[in-house]
């Protein structure tokens, strides 16, 4: 054991949300920064879900929205629930179906108390509910708005990498810390490419599972000040859980994946991807009052 503390700066915060200090007995604290908790998977037992990812040190989850119902529900649940944030955004794969004045409405909601960053938006072309010129429509409105608000967005990618990389690179530039490639799927130069253009990587379930030894790879090399974990619950469950309802609690699985691909210990991934989710979300003090 090491005598350096285990919660640094602003995260001492995030031990009060604890009940009565159990936090700060735990090995680690992990966030988990995308998770759709207002799905109605989580209808009937979100305490107990809380609960559990509590008791593991995970007290901080970022609740993304994917249309416009999902987003305000995010936003509601971010204002009741000390440790959630919010983002909102509208997935391509909803876009064909969002109201006309979508982009109005969400300009709307990007305003509300504890929204940290636009998402989730990006191009998917493994389903093509929305035909790929609307996404691309889509995301490039979602990337001037977070530009606009100065806020991050969070880049869901699917078969679209050179698409993406191209919509990124032509974006009006935003804050510093751009955004995040949440689930990462994708090449070691996709990864590259972004992180050069002031992207952050996160990793959900799918780089622990037995035929993903490329992306572990991948995010071996990832550099320690832009990693993220997530968990996209209630999706993609890691191992050894692959098929069922995923949870925040389980982001503690992928991290620990992630650590033993980086060869160090789950605590040092902790460390390093809490600062960074500080970091790109751009948290400080007291915004968890
Ligand atoms: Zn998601």
């Amino acid at each position: 054991m090491s005598g350096r503390p285990r919660f640094s700066g602003a995260w001492t915060r995030a031990a009060q949300w604890g009940a009565s200090g159990r936090v700060l007995e735990l090995l680690n604290m992990l966030v988990d920064t995308h998770a759709h908790l207002m799905d109605a998977a989580f209808a009937s037992d979100l305490p107990a879900v809380l609960e559990r990812a509590s008791a593991v040190g995970v007290e901080t989850i970022v609740c993304v929205g994917y249309d416009l119902t999902s987003s305000r529900a995010a936003v509601a649940l971010a204002a009741e629930r000390p440790g959630l944030f919010a983002t909102v955004g509208v997935h391509p794969n909803h876009l064909a179906e969002a109201p006309d004045d979508w982009h109005r409405q969400l300009r709307v909601l990007a305003r509300e108390p504890r929204v940290v960053a636009i998402g989730e938006s990006g191009l998917d072309y493994y389903r093509t509910y929305t035909p790929p010129e609307l996404q691309r429509e889509g995301f490039a409105a979602h990337l001037a708005l977070a530009a606009e608000l100065d806020l991050p967005i969070v880049i869901h990618c699917r078969e679209a990498e050179a698409d993406v990389l191209e919509a990124l690179a032509g974006a009006p530039s935003g804050p510093s810390a751009r955004g995040v490639l949440h689930c990462f799927s994708g090449s070691a130069t996709t990864m590259a490419t972004a992180v050069e253009a002031g992207y952050y990587i996160s990793f959900a379930g799918t780089v622990t599972f037995k035929n993903a030894a490329p992306l572990r790879e991948v995010a071996a090399r990832v550099p320690e000040d832009r990693l993220l974990v997530e968990t996209d619950a209630p999706y993609l469950s890691p191992m050894p859980h692959r098929g069922q309802r995923n949870e925040p609690a389980r982001v503690q699985l992928t991290a620990d994946c992630l650590a033993q691909v980086r060869r160090i210990s789950l605590d040092a991934l902790a460390d390093m991807t809490t600062a960074n989710a500080r970091r790109v979300f751009r948290w400080s003090p007291g915004a968890a009052a």
